[in-house]
């Protein structure tokens, strides 16, 4: 069984066949998918797929592409979305000073205040870091943020960050760029972090695995991903998958929350 841990499924890119392949997607082994949030539009897309389809489960957060536009009450209409129950985590946030879509400052401003939001709700996060490594970590370390830590989605850093993160209880976000032939220094992370410290994740539609790279991407890709993994820790893909399995409940779902129901309805 597969956990997707980061998808956009409300892309345009899935409007001709969404339905055909999410009927699909179960059949083929994948058993959870986070649809992730990256603006207060997607969020509330996402929301609305989790309420769909009992393997969906939504995160709530704005990109740091599209903080540009953000205004104060946005962050009560975030909180207001996250008291739906299967949304499972704050994010995407975080920092991309790559494209700078949206002013560092400005970048940093809502950064912040969506990393207070998390620890208020007692959420985990969904980091985006782009080319902004060493301004991510230092206001992550500073927002003090409780148990539940998060992940850092789609990870491009150095093997000693991927340490330091996993050291504050932090997953490594890994995706199709783990295949491609030029990825010397991720697969380099890899091999040093434990495989309990890592979540699989497509990214999709973006970011699709050799050989469907420059393709549209969707979860049945992941096996490619698992098939990489497994080869540079010299296990066997079913070893991967049951870990990163684990590792996706571990970290989106709150066990004891979960338990506390089970436990009402007894
Ligand atoms: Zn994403």
């Amino acid at each position: 069984m597969i956990f997707e841990s980061h998808a956009h499924y409300n892309s345009e890119e899935f409007n001709k066949d969404r339905e055909a392949l999410f009927k699909r997607l179960p059949e083929e082994g994948i058993q959870y998918i986070i649809n992730i949030g990256a603006d207060l539009r997607t969020s509330r897309l996402s929301i609305e797929m989790a309420k769909k389809y009992p393997f969906i489960y939504a995160t709530v957060g704005v990109h740091p592409h599209d903080v540009k536009d953000m205004k104060e009450e946005n962050l009560e209409h975030l909180l207001h979305m996250a008291a739906y129950d299967k949304v499972v985590a704050i994010g995407e946030i975080g920092l991309d000073y790559h494209y700078e879509h949206s002013p560092k400052s400005v970048q940093k401003l809502w950064f912040r205040e969506q990393l207070k939001l998390a620890k208020e709700l007692d959420l985990p996060v969904v980091i985006h870091s782009r080319e902004a490594s060493k301004d991510t970590y230092d206001l992550i370390m500073e927002a003090k943020l409780g148990d539940r830590k998060g992940v850092i989605h789609c990870y491009s850093g150095s093997v000693e960050m991927a340490k330091d993160y996993i050291e504050e209880g932090f997953y490594i976000g890994i995706g199709g760029v783990i295949t491609f032939k030029n990825a010397k220094k991720l697969k380099e992370v890899v091999k040093a972090i434990p495989l309990s410290k890592i979540l699989i994740e497509t990214d999709a539609p973006y970011l699709a695995p050799i050989p469907h790279r420059g393709k549209r991407n969707d979860s049945t890709y992941l096996k490619y991903i698992i098939d990489e993994i497994a080869i540079i820790k010299g296990v066997s893909p079913d070893e991967v998958e049951q870990a990163t399995y684990d590792n996706g409940k571990k970290m989106y779902f709150d066990v004891e929350k979960i338990n506390s129901w089970l436990g009402c309805q007894n």
